[in-house]
């Protein structure tokens, strides 16, 4: 029987008793679990988890415990990651642009799945054995995500339609794949891919085998809760009518939405100027705050005193981060309560996705430390 040491009931009890000075992410398990189970109980088809948004080994052996097999991995030290966590975890390797030793590392570690968007890197994949799925990734002019992620990868259809019939020529397994973009609010921008991917197959006279759709679901940033079943349910609807008879099977890949909400990050004050206009923090966006610079003011941040929440009326503030660098300020800085003091935790709520997996040691700073609590309030 394994005995582990009881975690602390919530960063709040830990921060009171540490009293700690550097920044630490705080990780409630239990949360993961329960979002990743909810996400498999939803979505009807498979749920793989995007490894870039979270790559640290608690957040994955988390997600093998809640039953996620599948991982979206971008570089060899993403497959490395996700097998010490789980050696049997299938493999989804859909960065469209490899080296050749990153393909070989990719065959090596027996990669089931690859994405391609143009024909000379699908002529990289020449010695990938042929039981291998090949999903031509395309992009279409999509509204609706904070950033659209298409300006990056993705085919135009037509050349994801001659893609297609490559893949097939070449003996691999077809499917599509699109990505609508992250922090996704609009279940439209899914189904327009949906449609689209129907029209490339029938154009290309492919049947498919599966269709991904990607990642992008939002996470709660504090200005209510996204409604993932109605885009679930969207998706669903798009698929039927779009495919009738010739439905591929579906699958999607969430990073943001499935750990955002299993971690909260505590900052400290360092010191106040000019009446407390001024604050500065001891992490920002060279550590684990460059999605605040991305996406814009987070309605989840809250203040810890020595007695407890801080409940002062909010005061906006010019907030900058540790490094000596003075790009290193949030854009739009952050209303703290007006009895906020040098010393008390400033907590970012929400932090799972794209935090830790971002921040960097730059000037001796950044976030290190990964608390597990039994929950996050
Ligand atoms: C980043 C990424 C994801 C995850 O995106 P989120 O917005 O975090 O859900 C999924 N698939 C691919 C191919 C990606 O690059």
């Amino acid at each position: 029987m394994q005995h582990s040491i009881p975690l602390p009931l919530n960063p709040a009890a830990f921060l009171a008793q540490h009293r700690p000075d550097a920044p630490i992410m705080f990780f409630a398990p239990a949360v993961l679990q329960d979002t990743a189970r909810r996400f498999q109980a939803d979505f009807d088809g498979l749920v793989t988890y995007a490894v870039k948004a979270n790559d640290r080994p608690e957040i994955l052996s988390n997600l093998v415990a809640a039953g996620i097999s599948t991982f979206d991995v971008a570089s060899p030290a993403e497959m490395r990651a996700v097998r010490a966590a789980c050696p049997q975890a299938v493999l989804h390797y859909n960065n469209p642009i490899r080296s050749i030793a990153e393909v070989e590392a990719g065959i090596d570690v027996g990669v089931a799945s690859w994405s391609v968007d143009d024909h000379a890197e699908l002529a990289k994949l020449d010695a990938v054995p042929r039981t291998a799925e090949i999903a031509v990734r395309f992009a279409l002019p999509v509204t609706g995500a904070a950033y659209d992620f298409g300006s990056k990868f993705g085919a135009t259809p037509d050349q994801a339609a001659d893609l297609l019939r490559r893949v097939v020529a070449m003996g691999f397994v077809p499917s599509l794949c699109f990505h609508p973009g992250t922090q996704c609010n609009d279940p439209q921008a899914w189904a327009s891919y949906v449609t689209e991917a129907a029209r490339i197959a029938a154009l290309a006279g492919v049947r498919l085998a599966r269709l991904n759709i990607g990642g992008g679901f939002a996470a709660n940033r504090g200005f209510g809760a996204p409604d993932h079943r109605a885009i679930f349910t969207t998706i669903n609807s798009a698929v039927k009518r779009s495919f009738a008879g010739a439905e591929p099977r579906v699958l999607c890949e969430p990073g943001r939405a499935m750990v955002a909400d299993a971690c909260v990050l505590a900052t400290r004050v360092k010191g106040m100027r000019s009446g407390g206009e001024v604050v500065f923090l001891n992490d920002g966006i060279y550590g684990g705050l460059p999605d605040l610079r991305d996406m814009g003011l987070s309605g989840l941040v809250h203040v810890l005193g020595p007695a407890g929440p801080r409940s002062g009326a909010a005061t906006p503030r010019i907030v900058f981060g540790p490094t000596c660098d003075s790009l290193d300020r949030l854009p739009d800085g952050l209303p703290l309560p007006a009895d906020t003091a040098v010393g008390d935790y400033v907590m970012f709520g929400g932090m799972g996705a794209y935090s830790i997996a971002m921040s960097t040691g730059f000037n001796g700073y950044g976030v290190g430390q990964v608390e597990m609590v039994c929950a996050l309030v």
